[in-house]
C-alpha cells in the first residue's frame, strides 16, 4: 500500500477522552472512530488488525477440529424466554420491538440460538461430539462503556459451543478449548493466563478466564508467580487425545491463579510461598465454560443415546474478545512513541520511508523494495508522501510496524538503505537486497 493512496487519519494531539494508552494510540493511529458511546467504526488500519486477529482465531479453532459458522445478530425474545434468561439478563441486553410489535434483541451471546439450531437438526448420539463456533458482533448495553474497544457496547467476539453425550466428553471439549486458546494468544504475542473464575450469567462453575496482566486491566487477580513461567510454544498436540489435552490443563491450571470472585485468601497462603504470591490487575481476553445440561434441559436439546433413551446433551461455551484483544495487545506492547505490533498481528510487515520523494534514484529504489517485499509475500506500507522525514518517522513509530526501511539519496550513493527494528530501535545499513532478506 502507498500511503498517499491510503486512508490513515493520524492525530497529532492526544485525544482528551482517552484514559488509557491503548485507547489513545488507537485513536491517534487512525484505527477507530467512535460513533456513539462504546460503538466504533473500524478505519482501514484498525480493520486490518482486527481481521488478522480474527484469522488467527479461525486458524486455531479449525486446527482444534471446531466448525465455523455464522449466526444472526438479531434474536427473537421467545428463545430466551425458554431458557429463562430473557428476564434474568437485565439491562445489558438491548431489547428492540419490530414493526409487528414482536420482542427482539441484539445477541449479547448465543447459547439459546445455537441450542435451537442443534435441537432442530441433531437427534442421535452418533452425531456427537460436535463443536461449532462463529466470530460475530455482539451487543451489550454496558453501564460504563470505556477504554475504547476494551469495553465496548458493540464488540466482536468469537463464541464457540460444544455438544457432547457425557460430562466426560464435554470436559475433553473444555480442555481442547483451553489448549487452542493458549496457542491463539501466544501467536498474537500475548501471555494470557488461565485463571479460575466465576460463571456469571452464562452459568456453570467449571470455568476459566484468560487474563493478560496489565495495570489498566479491570479485573483483580491473585496468582502464584510461577504461572508466568509457563509457555505453550510450538508443541505438537493431538486434539483428539484426551490424555494430552488433560495434561495441558493440569500443567496450566494446577498452580494458584484466580480472579477476585473466586479468590480464597486462606488457600492462597497455604498453597503459595510468600515470595511467589502476586496481586495484580488483568484484562479478560477470553473465557471457557462447561455448564452441563443447563440449556439442553430447559430447551429440550436431547439426543437418542446408545440404549435408545433420550438424554440431554452436555454443553459448554467458549469466548474470545476479538476486538478487545487489539486494546490488550497495545497495552502489553507499546512505548512513548506509539504501538509496537507483534509480528503475528501487524497491519503491514514493513514500512518504507522515502527521504526524498521525487528524487529519481530514491523513488526507483523504493519501488524496487516495494516489489521485492510484495513478491516475498509481505505487505509493505510505502510512505511516498511529500513530507518531512521527521513526520514520516513519527507516523511509522506511531502505527508500530515491526520494520522500517529508510531510503535516501545519500545512502544510495554508497549502495545502502537503513533497516530499523521498531522493538529494539536498532538500525543498520544494508544493501536493499540484504534488508529485504532480513525482513522476510
Ligand atoms: P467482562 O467481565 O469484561 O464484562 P464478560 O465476562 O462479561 O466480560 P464473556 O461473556 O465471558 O464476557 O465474553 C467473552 C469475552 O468477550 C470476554 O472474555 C471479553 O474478552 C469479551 N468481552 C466481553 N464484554 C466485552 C465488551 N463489553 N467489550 C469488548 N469485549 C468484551
Ligand atoms: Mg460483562
Ligand atoms: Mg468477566
Ligand atoms: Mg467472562
Amino acid at each position: 500500500m502507498r500511503l498517499s493512496r491510503y486512508f490513515l487519519p493520524v492525530l497529532k494531539e492526544n485525544p482528551s477522552e482517552a484514559q488509557i494508552v491503548s485507547h489513545r494510540l488507537m485513536l491517534r493511529a487512525g484505527m477507530i472512530k467512535q460513533s456513539s458511546a462504546g460503538i466504533y467504526s473500524w478505519l482501514p488500519l484498525g480493520f486490518k488488525v482486527l481481521k488478522k486477529i480474527e484469522s488467527i482465531v479461525h486458524d486455531e479453532q479449525i486446527r482444534a477440529g471446531h466448525i465455523p459458522m455464522l449466526m444472526a445478530t438479531m434474536q427473537p425474545a421467545d428463545l430466551w424466554r425458554e431458557s429463562g434468561r430473557y428476564d434474568d439478563y437485565g439491562q445489558e441486553m438491548l431489547r428492540i420491538k419490530d414493526r409487528h410489535d414482536r420482542d427482539m434483541l441484539f445477541g449479547p451471546t448465543n447459547e439459546e440460538m445455537i441450542t435451537d439450531i442443534f435441537r432442530a437438526h441433531v437427534s442421535s448420539y452418533k452425531d456427537l461430539p460436535l463443536t461449532m463456533y462463529q466470530v460475530q458482533w455482539k451487543f451489550r448495553d454496558e453501564i460504563r462503556p470505556r477504554f475504547g474497544v476494551m469495553r465496548g457496547r458493540e464488540f466482536y467476539m468469537k463464541d464457540g459451543y460444544n455438544f457432547d453425550l457425557s460430562k466426560e466428553d464435554a470436559l475433553h471439549a473444555y480442555n481442547r478449548h483451553l489448549v487452542s486458546y493458549l496457542r491463539t494468544y501466544e501467536r498474537m504475542g500475548l501471555q494470557a493466563i488461565p485463571m479460575r473464575a466465576d460463571g456469571g450469567p452464562i452459568g456453570g462453575d467449571y470455568t476459566h478466564e484468560f487474563l493478560v496482566l496489565a495495570e489498566t486491566g479491570e479485573s483483580e487477580v491473585f496468582y502464584d508467580s510461577a504461572v508466568t513461567d509457563l509457555t505453550f510454544g510450538d508443541r505438537d498436540i493431538d486434539y483428539d487425545s484426551v490424555e494430552q489435552c488433560q495434561a495441558v490443563l493440569e500443567e496450566f491450571t494446577s498452580r494458584y491463579a484466580r480472579t477476585d470472585e473466586t479468590h480464597d485468601e486462606v488457600v492462597f497462603q497455604e498453597q503459595v510461598p510468600e515470595e511467589r504470591r502476586r496481586f495484580a490487575r488483568g484484562i479478560e481476553v477470553g473465557q471457557i465454560f462447561y455448564f452441563g445440561t443447563k440449556y439442553s434441559e430447559s430447551m429440550g436439546a436431547t439426543v437418542q443415546g446408545p440404549d435408545g433413551k433420550p438424554v440431554p446433551v452436555h454443553m459448554g461455551s467458549h469466548g474470545i474478545g476479538v476486538s478487545r484483544l487489539l486494546g490488550a495487545i497495545i497495552e502489553a506492547s507499546h512505548d512513548d512513541n506509539g504501538i509496537i505490533w507483534p509480528e503475528g498481528v501487524t497491519p503491514f510487515h514493513c514500512g518504507i520511508v522515502n527521504l526524498k520523494q521525487g528524487d529519481d534514484e530514491a523513488d526507483a529504489a523504493c519501488n524496487q523494495l516495494y516489489a521485492a517485499l510484495s513478491a516475498a509475500g509481505l505487505d509493505p506500507l510505502y510512505d511516498d508522501r511529500n513530507e518531512r522525514a521527521g513526520g514520516k518517522f513519527a507516523t511509522m513509530d506511531l502505527i508500530g510496524l515491526p520494520w522500517r526501511i529508510t531510503v535516501g539519496p545519500r545512502g544510495l550513493k554508497n549502495g545502502v538503505v537503513e533497516l530499523t527494528s521498531r522493538r529494539t530501535g536498532e538500525s543498520e545499513e544494508l544493501s536493499p537486497e540484504e534488508a529485504v532478506k532480513k525482513v522476510v
